[in-house]
């Protein structure tokens, strides 16, 4: 097995990297460096920049307008991306709703909502988690009852990503109760318009409003918003957790924060010398670096296997859960870094300075909001301990 790029992809790479450098606003990058939140406009900003080159749906067939990328040249230009700083594409209508409306949609909802997602025209947020329904998905409750040409729903959606500027919703709604309960699932595309839904704000351990409880009170629902056919939801909704879970291990992402580590930990001193050179840290340093070493060889040998035609199986749980291990503790220890700096994080500190400018030593202000935040990384697309199950299921059969 060949783990290092071809010429071809070595050069795609540069196209990457060029694009990048030309196409990056300078004023969103600094903002994702230094931790700073971004706002609906900036995100959209970037999706735009993405559609307007045709790199924005890169899961998607050419047909569709995807760019008809290899697994290798996708891990290329999403590390390369994340290293630059630049935006996530939000993933919700490209990455998660698009590939269910490919493979099962009717080609009326294909014509109609596949070049609304590119063009950026509808905001799309997850509607899968309930009070009681997470881990064990296919308990919601939630129900849509067919009324002539609508569904009426009723229930409760919670932990809705971004659902504050979501004009839709995918969800998974229950349609019958009198069967096995992943028999009872239907897929359904809601306006957040309707009357009856109403949207009320969580706010997280780092201050952000970044997810939402959603609730539905007699919702009318047009049937032509139905995907796929009723009470076959579950298939669609799994067949949409592979697609969560792509790009798991983050690498670009850890590579970005470890080099701000190590920057911060050369500027950084305690008791006279860069904190670089204190053992125990710098310790703590090599050892999440090999460890993000040794990810990426695993997650080129899946790639590499992936190309080969093969399916990734118990690898993603385990690149979901190093991955996450990792960047959970580059985060913590940007957070030792900045000692007392990072003891409060200063809302208008995350909030001031369009330009993105840092404040304090290299992202201070942010570096105890970005250690809350990440620990959303082990819990969502499936927590660490329920990938655990996976991997002793497949592989010791447990
Ligand atoms: C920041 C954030 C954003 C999110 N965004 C969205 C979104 O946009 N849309 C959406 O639908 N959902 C979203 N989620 C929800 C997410 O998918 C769920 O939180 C996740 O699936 C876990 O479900 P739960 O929170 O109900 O925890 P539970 O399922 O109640 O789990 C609680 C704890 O028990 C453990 N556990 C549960 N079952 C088992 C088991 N069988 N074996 C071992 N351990 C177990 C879990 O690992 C966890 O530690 C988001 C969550 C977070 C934190």
């Amino acid at each position: 097995m060949d783990l290092k790029f071809t010429a071809e992809e070595e050069a795609f790479r540069s196209e990457v990297l060029a694009f990048l450098h030309d196409r990056l606003p300078q004023r969103l990058a600094s903002k994702v460096s230094n931790g700073r939140h971004l706002t609906r406009d900036d995100m959209a900003q970037w999706h735009a920049i993405l559609h307007e080159k045709g790199w924005l749906a890169n899961h998607w067939p050419q047909e569709y307008g995807g760019p008809g990328w290899t697994a290798v040249q996708k891990f290329i230009f999403e590390n390369e991306c994340a290293i630059a700083g630049a935006p996530r594409i939000v993933p919700f209508g490209v990455n998660m709703l698009g590939p269910v409306l490919i493979k099962y949609g009717s080609e009326a909802q294909k014509r109609y909502w596949l070049p609304r997602i590119l063009d950026g025209s509808d905001w799309w947020c997850q509607g899968y988690s309930e009070p009681g329904a997470g881990s064990d998905l296919a308990s919601v409750r939630t129900t849509a009852i067919r009324e002539g040409d609508h569904y009426v729903v009723n229930g409760q959606k919670t932990w809705t990503t971004l659902g504050h500027y979501a004009n839709m919703i995918f969800c998974l709604v229950r349609t019958a109760t009198d069967v096995r309960k992943q028999e009872g699932i239907s897929f359904l595309l809601i306006d957040m318009n309707t009357p009856g839904i109403e949207v009320r704000p969580i706010i997280t351990l780092d201050g952000e409003h970044e997810v939402n409880e959603v609730f539905f009170t007699d919702v009318r629902v047009p049937v032509a918003n139905m995907v796929g056919e009723e009470n076959r939801g579950w298939t669609y909704a799994k067949y949409l957790l592979t697609y969560e879970r792509t790009n798991i291990a983050g690498v670009g992402f850890s590579v970005a924060a470890l080099a701000r580590l190590k920057r911060a930990a050369q500027t950084i001193t305690r008791n006279g010398k860069p904190l670089a050179e204190d053992r125990q840290f710098a310790a703590r340093v090599a050892k999440v670096e090999i460890d993000l070493e040794n990810m990426k060889t695993t997650n080129l040998r899946v790639i590499a296997a992936v190309a080969g035609g093969g399916v990734p199986g118990a690898e993603s749980s385990m690149l979901k859960i190093r991955g996450t291990e990792i960047r959970q503790e580059i985060a913590s220890l940007l957070r030792r870094a900045m000692g007392p700096y990072a003891a409060p994080f200063v809302e208008e500190a995350l909030e001031a300075g369009d330009a993105g400018e840092a404040i304090g030593p290299d992202g201070a202000a942010s570096a105890a909001a970005q250690y809350f935040n990440n620990r959303k990384l082990s819990i969502f697309g499936g927590s660490n301990e329920i990938q655990k199950n996976i991997i002793s299921k497949m592989i010791l059969g447990l």
